[in-house]
């Protein structure tokens, strides 16, 4: 640790006690302690305080999983989700739910309930079909991606070549690509390289004068179902329809242009991208005590989704253990120092749209007005712990709050990481984040397919992943000390 940064820190500490002091008795331990260092050189008062909270983070665990709230968080999202289906940035559908959960915080007596507007792009799916219609016919299911361009009526035929990957692409003339419908059809090799194949393959493709892309679906497993998601088209690239194919096709089709099959697909894409529309993040707070419009502690997960399965897995989870946390605290009377803030994002799935514009809305005073953020976006399925984005100060205050989680057998720790996609924006620049770990080994077996449903989510889980949320939530934002930043412009 920098001296100076633990100078700020005791700074910070020796404020944060004077508030203490007015608002709670741990000051005594404070004053006991503090002389002594342990091997992160917090402060032993610190320490002491950080465990104090133990009896109050168990009585939040078991009420939330083995108490009057177990199984709500599981109804209420199958009761979203049962009532509004899939929920993409500019339907009718995303803004009805956006209604109801509003109507819904005010009946669980949350506070400042209300929305910030928001722009959101409009794409649209069509009607999509694409055929193997030489050597043989075959059915190819496909999903057009996010943000796509369809076809011309009637679709398009055009040969075939496949390639595994860029470089293979590279090593390919122009000539050769010409007319073509490219195949990219990367081994899965994790979510965050596998996926530049879907994010720039339809851009890639068109510089050489492909007509159209299918790429093997961002997954590593697969019975026949595609995959969907965003894509971006490069600037100044004329704009070919992209679409996300089967494994098990994809894969076929590689083995088969590899051995010098001819083939041949007629694709037929009706998708289209209309004017963005406002879209709506919704909000709700438990006030704080002390603290009421700064340091404030945000949970969050987007409530917007793809528009096939129904988003129960991403995000409706992270959603609704952001909402549920807020609403069980309050239930039982626990109100931090600090105020903490529930944000329902709107047009995460096509790159943030919801987080940008409530950064922009708040860009003026946000270190005053943010103390932290959790982000839940990566599946709620059994807690495993949470991962950790922001200086070493806050680093070692963080670890010692997951130590507390031991009743749910989450205290898993990691970092760096960037907190979660929508609070990347804060976390990036220095602001402190978190976000949750689960045992989420099968979540893109799901992700952003017709299988994103009800049947991936469990009520036991769901009930320990909200209580994990409402456990750390509070901890964090009633601390004697804010957590630590460096926050870059
Ligand atoms: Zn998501």
């Amino acid at each position: 640790m920098e001296a100076c940064r633990y100078f700020v820190l005791l700074a910070a500490l020796l404020v944060g006690l004077v508030t203490a002091s007015l608002v709670d008795n741990r000051i005594d331990q404070f004053e006991l302690d503090r002389s002594g260092i342990n091997s992160c050189n917090l402060p032993d008062g610190l320490l002491q305080e950080i465990k104090g909270y133990q009896p109050i983070v168990n009585k939040i665990i078991s009420r939330i999983v083995d108490g009057e709230f177990a199984g709500i968080t599981w109804d209420s999202l199958s009761l979203l989700v049962d009532t509004f289906g899939a929920r993409l940035a500019g339907s009718e559908q995303l803004e009805k739910t956006i209604d109801y959960v509003v109507e819904q915080m005010k009946l669980d007596q949350l506070e400042n309930v209300h929305t910030e507007n928001a722009t959101v792009p409009h794409w649209v799916r069509g009607y999509e079909n694409a055929q193997l219609v030489a050597p043989f016919k075959k059915n190819l299911p496909l999903l057009g991606l996010g943000t796509t361009v369809g076809t011309p009526r009637g679709g398009i035929i055009a040969d075939v070549m496949a390639v595994e990957s860029f470089e293979e692409f590279e090593s390919i003339t122009a000539e050769q690509v010409k007319g073509k419908i490219v195949v990219f059809v990367p081994k899965w090799e994790g979510y965050g390289k596998t996926v530049l194949y879907r994010s720039k393959g339809a851009s890639v493709a068109s510089k050489k004068g492909a007509v159209a892309t299918l790429i093997r679906s961002v997954t590593p497993f697969s019975i026949g179902s595609p995959h969907t998601g965003g894509q971006d088209y490069e600037e100044g690239v004329k704009k070919i329809p992209s679409a996300c194919i089967t494994v098990e096709d994809a894969e076929m089709i590689l083995r088969k242009y590899r051995r010098g099959d001819q083939m041949t697909i007629h694709l037929e894409m009706e998708d289209r991208n209309l004017e963005p529309v406002i879209s709506r993040n919704t909000i709700a707070e438990l006030v704080g005590t002390t603290y009421t419009n700064s340091s404030v502690v945000v949970v969050s997960g987007h409530l917007d989704s793809w528009d096939v399965g129904v988003g129960a897995m991403d995000d409706g989870g992270g959603a609704l253990i952001s909402w549920k946390a807020l609403t069980f605290l309050n239930a039982m009377g626990l109100r931090p120092k600090r105020t903490i803030r529930a944000i329902l994002w709107t047009g995460e799935e096509e790159g943030y749209w919801g987080a940008r514009g409530y950064q922009a809305a708040h860009k003026e005073n946000e270190k005053k007005e943010f103390n932290f953020f959790f982000e839940s976006d990566i599946g709620t399925f059994e807690p495993r712990g949470l991962d950790f984005s922001g200086n070493k100060d806050a680093e070692c205050i963080f670890r010692e709050v997951v130590k507390l989680m031991s009743s749910l057998n989450a205290t898993d720790f990691e970092t760096p990481t960037d907190g979660g996609p929508d609070v990347s924006l804060w976390t990036r620049r220095g602001f402190p984040g978190a976000s949750l770990m689960n045992k989420n080994e099968k979540y893109f077996w799901f992700h952003h397919s017709a299988g994103d449903s009800m049947a991936v989510e469990d009520p036991k889980n769901l009930d320990k992943c909200t209580a994990l949320w409402a456990a750390a939530a509070y901890v964090v934002a009633d601390l004697s000390v804010s957590i630590p930043k460096d926050v870059n412009d």
